[in-house]
């Protein structure tokens, strides 16, 4: 298993960011401690080398970094979850409602076939907003949602029980209340 105490520690929380009230984890500082980065991975890549994926979707942009480790790890298929705009090709979009305003993210519409057993992968789960728009294009394309993995869940926005709503488990290495 995984040292949390040690992982915390190399999470930077930055009061008042992007907007007064907020405390961000700021993830980058993880990124620059290879042991810490290690540990993250090897914990993801532990749990899910044993499990019937096919895929791994990473969304947009912290998600990339680790569901990239992790799916070389364990050789499997990864995709990608964009901000709109920035995928070629033929795509399909889902708008979804942040705290203030809307965005929308995308998926290529031939990254994933029917069948297709999808680990969705993102740093942190907020209100959970940004994983059900992910969910509900893997929906679309016919596949399915194995399970979702974040590093952070901050379970006190509810978040990560509307995704389990939704018949979908989520696994999070943290938690901040
Ligand atoms: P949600 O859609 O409200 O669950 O917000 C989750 C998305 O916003 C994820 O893609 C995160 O990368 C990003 N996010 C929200 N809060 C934080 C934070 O404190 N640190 C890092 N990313 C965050």
């Amino acid at each position: 298993s995984y040292d949390e105490l040690y992982i915390k520690s190399a999470i930077r929380s930055i009061a008042d960011w992007p907007e007064a009230g907020v405390i961000f984890r700021d993830v980058t500082t993880l990124f620059k401690d290879p042991k810490a980065m290690r540990m993250v991975c090897d914990a993801f890549v532990q749990r899910y080398m044993n499990q019937p994926i096919t895929h791994i979707a990473s969304i947009d942009a912290r998600g990339f970094i680790l569901g990239s480790v992790v799916a070389y790890q364990l050789n499997l298929p990864l995709i990608l979850i964009r901000k709109k705009g920035k995928l070629p090709g033929d795509t399909i979009s889902q708008d979804y409602s942040l705290e203030y305003g809307s965005a929308a993210i995308e998926i290529q519409t031939d990254a994933l076939e029917p069948g297709a057993k999808v680990l969705v992968f993102d740093d942190l789960i907020a209100t959970g907003g940004t994983v059900l728009a992910a969910i509900s294009l893997i929906r679309k394309l016919g596949a399915e949602v194995h399970e979702v993995a974040a590093l952070i869940d901050l379970p006190d926005l509810m978040g990560s029980q509307k995704i389990q709503d939704s018949n979908v488990p989520v696994y999070s290495l943290l938690a901040y209340e």
